[in-house]
This record gives structure tokens, C-alpha cells and sequence, in this order.
């Protein structure tokens, strides 16, 4: 019988989650939902010391807005409560003391100098490896160089100790990874790793080994970071004799940055002006506030299709995936090994279809509510007609003010560039001519202004195309923007007699 599916996102509240965690997220997300697992959020805080007010908050709010459904974890609940680590400290003295017992694990009592002076003597007798483990072990002060009545003894005396994985020596560990295929690693390159520290807290090796296995995990998707430390977690499975029940591994490729260069981090991002959280935070030491994708106007459906192509990809030529499509599609196995360069301008690729597929009436909301803020009102339908016209010109919500700002208020200078250059009194005179025949207009639609404007043309023989971006900058002030005679029609005959009256009276003639 094949296992349920039981998969989990666990991250470590160290500081906000990157964009990276969504993918990971993401990804476990969309396989439970295929296989009709269950999506576990659980929440690795052991280490104390880089705890980060706040980002525990800030991972499920992420999730949420990205719509990454949590079955079961932190947040929710389940039959495994609690699901934060620092809450399960209870749980895991049984399973070292177990591995104490099996000697798979032992006692060592060096302090960090110690651990620094063995350090030093190993690179002074030119040896590659100064690693705590099978070539050091034996000269450390530990439970397995000293005797029984030695070891006693300082426990007793409350000297402070960390227990340590006794790494098996001479032996190959193998780790099969959905992704990699069977990677091998010689076990005597592997140091013996802290499994729980002096305040009887487990590292993030133990609790995470024993929580997948209480947790019923059937896969572990993780990130390729965590690929090194995966022969020790496949060896704790053993000596905890847990090896049938071990999960699935599947290594996720880096996200790379966009040249390709070495690992995307958030100062790249920062230097190359786009956002690496996905959402706004703040930084509790420095108070730098990064802004989030949320924040800088990705829709979370084309932030979770972009980033589902970050190592993925279905083998058609299809690009635009609703999340329910997503999770038909997804499978490990098109996952790759090489890292993914992230392209930020494919964001904003997905971004742009995504507002391009919405109603007119739907994206009148996002005007709406910039309008708002700029005290200005605007009716439902002006504002979908408005939307209508700009929506294969933007990228981001924010964008639908930006560049609709010239209907709701009239210029109060003019492009220096177009001004320039063809305000001449050729275009003078045409405008003048042509906002008199406007005004003898009852009302004007856009073909109207069209063959208005030909007429005028036509009958001062002056071609068109000269008078366009005149008309435009009197209109706008500006040397773009959408269908200028759609724009006439919104904009309507007053308010554009009025502005180009303005224009001839305000641009000096070239
Ligand atoms: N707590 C680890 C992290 O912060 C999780 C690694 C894993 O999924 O095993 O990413």
C-alpha cells in the first residue's frame, strides 16, 4: 500500500520568509493537493538565538495571500499539535536518549575553545578534514574518550554538554532524491552533528528527523541547501530504525540570480530594484522596510505562476496556469536539477497577462481605490472604460492611476521634447480650427474626433500625423498613452476645448 501523501512546509521564523520559502511552499502545496495529501505547516524555531519577532506571523500571512492552503500545523492545528518545535521539546529526549543507549549518539562536554584548538592543531598537521567527528572524536573530551566514572562524573558535576550523532566511519550513506537521483556521500566526510544542545533543546537535525517521522511525512521537498545535511538525517532514520519509514527526499534547484551568477539573495534584489519578500517588512534592528510583492503590486496568482516555472516546467509550450491547473500539471519529476535564474521581468510578464484576463469591471477597482486616496471621485463605469483602454499598457494595479492621471486632472506643463518639436504654428493653427469644429459638436465619440480631425486636416493640407502628438500633449501634457481619440471621448468636448484653449495659450510657438 502506498503511503498517503503527508508533506509539510518547515520553516524557521529566523527573519522574513524569502520568495524562495514560497516555492518551496508552493510546491509541497501543489503536490498534497494532486495526490489529496495533507499540506503540514510546522513551524523549526529551535534555534532560540535567531528567533525574529514577527516571522512566524509574517509566514502565514504570506501564505495566505499567496493562497497556499494549510491542512494542518501551526495556525490550524491537528492530531500532531503542537507543531512548533520549541513547543515539542518534551518530545525528543526520548529519541536522543534512544540513540544514547543504541551508541549512535554521545555526550561531549568541550567547550568552544576546545573545539577551536582542535580546529587549529588538525589545519597546523595539514589535515583537509577538522571536523568534530571520526578523525577528531577520540581526543576530545567526550563519552566515548573518557571512562564511564570520568563521563559520570562530569555530568554530575553539572558540567555544561551537547550530545553529538556518532557518525558511522568506513561506510557510503546513501540519500535517493526524487530530483538528483541516488546521491553518495563516503561517511567519513561527515562530522558528528549537535543533536541537542546544552539547554536540552534539539538542533534542527533531531527535531526535524523525529518530527517528519511523527508526522507521518511522505515527502521532504526542501530546498537544495538542506542536501548536505541530508545523509545524516538518512542515517539518524537508521540508527532510529525508522529506515522503511523514511520519507521521500526531492531537493529543490537554488534560485539563482538573474545572470545566473551564484545564489539570488536579498541584497541582489535590492541592488537590481525588485522586491525579495512577498510582503512588506521590516526590519526590527535597522527599521529598513523591504517592500513585498504584495506591496509593489504582483498579483499573488501571477507570483505563484512565475514561481511555479522557477525549476519547473509542464514539457508543453503553455505558460499561463491557474492554481487549480497547477496542481493537475505539477509532478517532481519535471522538476530540474539546475538552479533557476530568477527574471524578474518575467514576473512582470505574468503580472501583465493576469491584469489582462480580468474584466474591466473588476480592474475599475484598483482606480477606484487610488482615486480614493487622491480624493477624487468617479463612477464605477468611467472608471471599467478607463481600465478597459489602459490594460495592455500596465504591469501593476498602481499603474491604472499612474497613467490615467491626465483625465482627472489637466496638465500644467507640457512634454519639452514633443513642444519642441513640432509646436509650430502649422499645429497651431490646425488645433485652433480644430477644437472650433469640436465645439460645434453635440456630442464626441472617438470616431468623431477622428474624422473631425481629418476634415480639419484635410482641408488645411496638413497631414495628420503632424498634429497627433501636438493634440496629444495639449490634451495630456505628456509624449504617450493610450488611443488618443478613445481618450477624446472620456476626457469630453469641455474638457477638451478647455485644455487645448490652455495649450494655445500657455506652449510658446517653435
Ligand atoms: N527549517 C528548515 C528551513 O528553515 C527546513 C528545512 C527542511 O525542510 O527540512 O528551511
Amino acid at each position: 500500500m502506498t503511503k498517503p501523501v503527508r508533506v509539510r512546509f518547515a520553516p524557521s521564523p529566523t527573519g522574513a520568509l524569502h520568495i524562495g520559502g514560497i516555492r518551496t511552499a508552493l510546491y509541497n502545496y501543489l503536490l498534497a493537493r494532486q495526490k489529496g495529501g495533507t499540506m503540514i505547516l510546522r513551524i523549526e524555531d529551535t534555534d532560540q538565538n535567531r528567533f525574529v519577532p514577527g516571522a512566524e506571523e509574517f509566514i502565514l500571512e504570506s501564505l495566505q495571500w499567496a493562497g497556499i492552503q494549510i491542512d494542518e500545523g501551526q495556525g490550524v492545528g491537528g492530531p500532531h499539535a503542537p507543531y512548533r518545535q520549541s513547543e515539542r521539546k518534551h518530545l525528543y529526549k526520548k529519541y536522543v536518549d534512544q540513540l544514547i543507549t543504541s551508541a549512535n549518539a554521545y555526550y561531549a562536554f568541550d567547550s568552544e575553545a576546545e573545539i577551536e584548538a582542535m580546529r587549529d592543531r588538525l589545519k597546523a598537521e595539514g589535515n583537509d578534514n577538522q571536523q568534530y567527528g571520526v578523525h577528531s572524536r577520540m581526543s576530545m573530551k567526550n563519552s566515548l574518550s573518557l571512562n564511564e566514572s570520568e563521563t559520570k562524573q562530569l555530568m554530575e558535576s553539572g558540567t555544561s554538554y551537547v550530545i553529538r550523532a556518532k557518525v558511522i566511519s568506513g561506510q557510503e550513506v546513501v540519500v535517493n532524491d526524487l530530483i538528483r537521483g541516488t546521491v553518495t556521500v563516503w561517511s567519513d566526510t561527515l562530522d558528528d552533528k549537535v543533536l541537542m544542545k546544552s539547554d536540552g533543546m534539539p538542533t534542527y537535525h533531531l527535531a526535524n528527523v523525529v518530527d517528519d517521522y511523527l508526522m507521518q511525512i511522505s515527502h521532504v521537498i526542501r530546498g537544495e541547501e538542506w542536501l548536505p545535511s541530508a545523509p545524516l538525517h538518512v542515517l539518524l532514520y537508521h540508527y532510529l530504525g525508522w529506515q522503511n519509514e523514511m520519507p521521500q527526499f526531492a531537493h529543490l534547484p537554488l534560485l539563482l540570480k538573474p545572470d545566473g551568477n551564484g545564489k539570488l539573495s536579498k541584497r541582489d534584489a535590492d541592488k537590481m530594484g525588485f522586491p525579495i519578500f512577498p510582503l512588506t517588512w521590516k526590519d526590527h534592528h535597522t527599521n529598513e522596510v523591504a517592500i513585498g510583492y504584495k506591496e509593489a503590486g504582483y498579483l499573488p496568482e501571477a507570483l505563484v505562476n512565475f514561481l511555479a516555472f522557477l525549476g519547473w516546467n509542464p514539457g508543453t509550450e503553455q505558460e499561463i496556469f491557474a492554481m487549480d491547473e497547477l496542481i493537475d500539471s505539477f509532478s517532481l519529476e519535471r522538476i530540474g536539477k539546475a538552479g533557476a535564474k530568477f527574471d524578474i521581468q518575467k514576473a512582470q510578464w505574468f503580472n501583465q497577462q493576469y491584469i489582462r484576463a480580468k474584466a474591466n469591471e473588476d480592474l475599475a477597482n484598483y482606480l477606484l481605490d487610488s482615486l480614493s486616496k487622491e480624493k477624487i471621485t468617479c463612477s464605477q463605469e468611467l472608471a471599467a472604460k478607463i481600465c478597459g483602454l489602459l490594460k495592455d499598457r500596465v504591469t501593476f494595479p498602481q499603474d491604472f492611476w499612474l497613467q490615467s492621471r491626465f483625465f482627472f486632472i489637466a496638465p500644467t506643463s507640457y512634454d519639452e521634447q514633443v513642444t519642441s518639436k513640432k509646436w509650430n504654428q502649422e499645429a497651431v493653427t490646425v488645433l485652433g480650427h480644430y477644437k472650433d469644429q469640436l465645439k460645434q459638436l453635440t456630442m464626441l465619440t472617438a470616431e468623431l474626433a477622428k474624422s473631425t480631425l481629418e476634415k480639419v486636416t484635410t482641408e488645411l493640407t496638413v497631414s495628420t500625423g503632424k498634429i497627433l502628438q501636438p493634440l496629444r500633449v495639449a490634451l495630456t501634457g505628456g509624449a504617450s498613452g493610450p488611443d488618443l481619440m478613445a481618450s477624446m471621448e472620456i476626457l469630453g468636448k469641455e474638457e477638451i476645448t478647455k485644455r487645448i484653449e490652455r495649450a494655445l495659450k500657455t506652449i510658446p510657438i517653435k
